[in-house]
């Protein structure tokens, strides 16, 4: 099984992506367009992982009944039973 990072260790992973990124064009580009920029990538990533998160869920259907884990094409991965 794919093994995610937690939601919040990925928003800081990418936050700090942004900020380096953000930094690095500060010497190419005013400093307000830098943080426009930045402003802008985060907003886009965010939107971008929101709508392919739903979109997996959508795929890979609901949660298991009896434990709560979240089922694989109707599949619990820890029960291992058909939910
Ligand atoms: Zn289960």
């Amino acid at each position: 099984m794919l093994k995610q990072l937690p939601f919040e260790k990925r928003e800081i992973i990418l936050i700090v992506g942004i900020l380096f990124l953000m930094i690095g064009m500060m010497s190419f580009i005013a400093p307000i367009y830098a943080v426009t920029i930045a402003i802008i990538i985060y907003f886009g990533v965010r939107v971008f992982v929101g709508r392919r998160k739903r979109q997996i869920q959508k795929s890979i259907g609901g949660v298991c009944a009896v434990c709560g884990q979240r089922t694989i094409k109707n599949k619990c991965p820890t029960c291992d039973r058909v939910s």
